[in-house]
């Protein structure tokens, strides 16, 4: 059984982690930096073609060393340098990793010069004022800590979309395979599409009997680091991604009310087991009752029928409208990934992307089948990127004159990720984004602003009479940083009146708007378009998420820009122009 790329990369990566605090050498640290970005950037797993006999030295960057690293976790699923390596630091500073703004070598000052080997300790010598006093810490960084240890982001440790599918997807293989299995699916807040997962439900159903060999077998993957509770009815487990994935096997007759109840949300069961008791029922994760008699379990739909609502898609489950719209059986067509038609928003090796135009919008035709593409790399002063100035924008707009010939059967359209300057320009002139057909405008700097000041910058570039819509409206990065200080419902509202779009960003570290905000915006009458923001082909699999997170907004098709047919497509745009 293949071990995934994300989880031979994560060994990598942490025992750089643990170098970094021990205060070695920092090119052996870069080493293992990069070994790991090179691992988590091969699209095949690598464990999978060393066993058919590939020489992980011929990756870029991986010495005899690494490689020898490489075919003992191919066998073994350790690497027993590195276990040896988290033996030498106390446990607890590992955890300190997850604050944002602190990093290895924060973690190595906090505890060579103060003693702290956990989040406790942190946390004392936070309120004590001892850390301000740090040499590169300062009160800022003091108060961001507090703030960060009383918010919930360490209360319940949550991961990325992508991560939490690839920790369960090779159970889900495993559970595929088997005979004695009926039918299975992931419930919890992955199934209700949330922007991030904690734990992973999985709900199985089988015969009684077979239900032990089927634990036993998911308990004996390869990939599973630790086993929490082993029992036939529920089994719990630590993955090598270190991601906790519950299965629970019920009956055949039993599996709606499973789903329904493990899907949740907490918010939405509350109510419907309310709604069970007036009428003298009971819900359970075995059916609904009446007295000892089922009167429903077999399916979702079998039991929201019994109540007489239509049965609301998972991403709805939030207790946010969901029932009364399913009284009146008049819950949303939510958006679904067969109604989307192109991407507007995607970078190539003009800026910082990984592929060139020709090679990403081929993918997108041939794997893809996406009948548009909009080329948006970066403008300059996000040199970092390698940004596009004036002369660059023009030489790629011939490119693009030349690719519709090379490349047919998809529409190319022509277009820049503007930046905006901290007083709201936008850093190339409106002679250059005239000529353009799709000008994104997107904060990358300066997120300290007050949120007065944030705002106002925003609105301003958004008066920008080229604009076609606002990038990642918040600048969050899920999991690692919260977003600048800006007031979300005055750009809804701004987008409103001045007409453009706004972004869902399909990035799994954006995923903004976030549901809240693509339900009052398309609300507001604010088209929505939802892009990967790719910088590679592969990049356009993230789509999913965003629809994901489109669909807890309520987001029908027919709010969304990227369904609509080029003529239509281009017709919205042109409507965007304000000269
Ligand atoms: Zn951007
Ligand atoms: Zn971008």
């Amino acid at each position: 059984m293949e071990h995934s790329n994300a989880a031979l990369a994560r060994q990598f990566e942490q025992a750089a982690d643990i170098l970094e605090i021990l205060g070695e050498n920092p090119f052996r640290v870069r080493a293992y930096r990069n070994a790991a970005r090179v691992i988590n950037d091969q699209p095949q797993p690598i464990t999978d073609r060393v066993r058919e006999g590939f020489d992980p030295a011929d990756l870029p960057g991986i010495g005899a060393d690494l490689a020898d690293k490489i075919r003992e976790f191919t066998t073994t699923g350790h690497i027993a340098w590195i276990d040896d390596l988290r033996t030498q630091i106390p446990a607890g500073l590992l955890e300190l990793l997850r604050l944002p703004g602190v990093g290895p070598k924060k973690v190595r000052a906090l505890w060579q010069e103060l003693g702290i080997t956990d989040l406790d300790g942190l946390r004392a010598a936070a309120e004590a004022q001892k850390i301000q006093a740090l040499p590169g810490f300062g009160k800022k960084t003091e108060q961001n800590i507090l703030k960060a240890l009383s918010s919930d982001f360490l209360q319940e440790r949550r991961f990325l979309r992508p991560v939490g599918k690839q920790a369960v997807a090779p159970f889900l293989e495993l559970l595929a395979a088997m005979d004695t299995v009926d039918r299975f699916e992931i419930a919890g807040s992955y199934r209700r599409g949330r922007e991030t997962v904690g734990d992973i439900d999985v709900i199985i159903t089988a015969r009684e009997t077979d239900a032990p060999a089927i634990m036993d077998a998911l308990v004996a993957h390869p990939s599973v680091q630790d086993v929490l509770v082993h029992g036939p009815g529920k089994t719990s487990v630590v993955t090598e991604l270190d991601i906790q994935i519950d299965f629970r096997v019920v009956a055949p007759e039993s599996w709606g009310a499973a789903l329904l109840y493990f899907t949740g949300s907490k918010a939405h069961n509350i109510v419907l087991r309310d709604r069970a008791r007036n009428r003298g029922w009971k819900l359970n994760e075995f059916g609904l009752f009446d007295g000892k008699q089922c009167i429903a379990s077999k399916t979702e739909a079998e039991i929201y029928d019994a109540f007489g609502l239509e049965t609301p898609p998972p991403e709805l489950r939030e207790n946010r409208g969901e029932f009364e719209a399913a009284e009146q059986h008049n819950l949303p067509r939510l958006i679904c990934i067969e109604d989307y038609r192109g991407n507007l928003h995607a970078h190539s090796t003009w800026s910082d992307g990984k592929q060139t135009l020709h090679d990403i919008i081929t993918a997108a035709r041939d794997e893809f089948h996406y009948s548009y593409w909009a080329a948006t790399d970066h403008s300059k002063s996000l040199t970092v990127a390698n940004g596009l100035d004036e002369d660059r924008v023009l030489q790629q707009i011939d490119e693009i004159a030349k690719l519709r010939e090379t490349v047919p059967g998809i529409e190319i359209l022509t277009g820049i990720e503007c930046d905006i300057l901290e007083d709201g320009t936008l850093d190339l002139p409106d002679e250059i984004l005239s000529r353009l057909d799709v000008v994104i405008i997107a904060i990358h700097s300066k997120f300290n602003l007050s949120r007065k000041a944030q705002t106002e910058r925003m609105l301003r570039a958004m008066d920008n009479p080229w604009i076609t819509f606002v990038a990642h409206p918040t600048g969050r990065l899920l999991t690692r940083r919260e977003g600048y200080a800006i007031d979300i419902e005055r750009v809804i509202r701004h987008a409103a009146e001045r007409g453009c779009f706004l972004e869902l960003n399909a990035s799994p570290w954006r995923l903004d708007l976030n549901d809240i905000y693509c339900r009052e915006a398309a609300a507001a009458g604010v088209p929505i378009t939802i892009n990967t923001d790719a910088h590679h082909s592969r990049d356009l699999n993230n789509l999913e998420h965003g629809i994901a997170q489109a669909r807890r907004g309520w987001l029908r098709a027919d709010q969304v820009i990227n369904t609509l047919p080029v003529p239509q497509l281009r017709d919205a745009i042109r409507r965007t122009k304000l000269a």
